[in-house]
């Protein structure tokens, strides 16, 4: 059994998880609660750290199975992707997100936005998508900008003009495109001139390896230093040490995300923090 946040515990290791034995069943599980609601959304703040303020969060799908405990969502996700249920697994987290959001904004001056991660499957079919998240923002009364996706670079790179165009929809209504795990996939960089982007997410394995005196901080620095010549902004993930905060800090880098600030919270657990600033 294997601890994570905090009190709960996982029942079955993650090999068992992934051998074939267990395989169909698990597979069996997840539809079932995808199907009745049993999956939750959980928000991840985001600050703005030289004020102190959270300006938004990311949307985190998380599956706490009776018998299995709490099951990673890089495991479920990908077999959400082989077994065709990732769509549906993709609306529930976008509509819960939205839903969530638009309350807490409703007692706001300052309205908070929420990024959801989309996976390659969504972009299978461009144009559903995109009619998609415009029936989502409109049913939620979430304002397109307060709204963000969240996706790799491979998508972009599979250089198919739906797929472009589908984005450049989505950011003409006011949604911001951030590209997650920024550095770590291998393509050229000339995408970043052409394409509809926002925000560049320095990955977390970069910040991870932010050492005490700053050693091996070159790929971050680079970057943020990428991101401003671009104009886009730039946000980095996976902060969990004051001294990679104030790296980042140091080199104006001042929107952040990571344990170091909280870990992904329940919308109760959220709500309570947003209560407390
Ligand atoms: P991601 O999009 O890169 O999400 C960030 C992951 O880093 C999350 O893991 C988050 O809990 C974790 N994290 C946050 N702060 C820290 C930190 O300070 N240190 C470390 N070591 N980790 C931190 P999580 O929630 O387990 O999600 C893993 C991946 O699963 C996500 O990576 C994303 O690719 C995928 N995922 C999660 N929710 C969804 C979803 O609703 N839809 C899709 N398509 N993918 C999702
Ligand atoms: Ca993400
Ligand atoms: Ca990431």
């Amino acid at each position: 059994a294997k601890k994570q946040g905090g009190n709960k515990v996982i029942v079955y290791s993650e090999k068992l998880l992934e051998s074939n034995i267990e395989r169909p069943k698990l597979e069996a599980r997840l539809r079932k609660a995808i199907e009745n609601g049993k999956v939750e959304v959980y928000y991840q703040p985001k600050l703005t750290v030289d004020l102190g303020k959270i300006f938004g969060m990311e949307a985190l799908v998380r599956w706490n199975d009776e018998e299995f405990g709490f099951v990673s969502p890089e495991l479920f996700i990908s077999i959400a992707e082989d077994i065709g249920l990732i769509h549906p697994l993709w609306e529930f987290v976008m509509k819960e997100a939205c839903l969530q959001v638009s309350k807490w904004n409703l007692n706001r001056s300052e309205p908070l936005s929420v990024s959801v991660n989309f996976s390659a499957h969504q972009f299978q079919e461009p144009c559903s998508m995109v009619e998609k998240v415009k029936e989502v923002l409109s049913e939620s009364q979430l304002s397109p900008s307060n709204f963000e996706i969240e996706i790799t670079e491979s998508i972009l790179l599979n250089n198919s003009t739906e797929i472009v165009q589908s984005l450049k929809s989505l950011q003409s209504m006011g949604i911001a495109i951030s590209i997650d795990d920024f550095g770590t996939g291998y393509s050229s960089l000339n995408y970043l001139k052409n394409l509809p982007i926002n925000t560049l997410k320095i990955d977390k394995s970069f910040i991870q390896d932010i050492h005490e005196d700053y050693a091996n901080s070159e790929i971050p620095e680079a970057i943020i230093n990428l991101a401003r010549s671009l104009h886009l902004n730039v946000i980095a993930e996976g902060v969990e040490k004051e001294h990679q905060r104030d790296f980042l800090l140091s080199k104006n880098c001042t929107q952040m995300q990571g344990y170091l600030f909280s870990k992904p919270l329940n919308s109760e657990e959220f709500e309570r923090l947003l209560q407390r600033e």
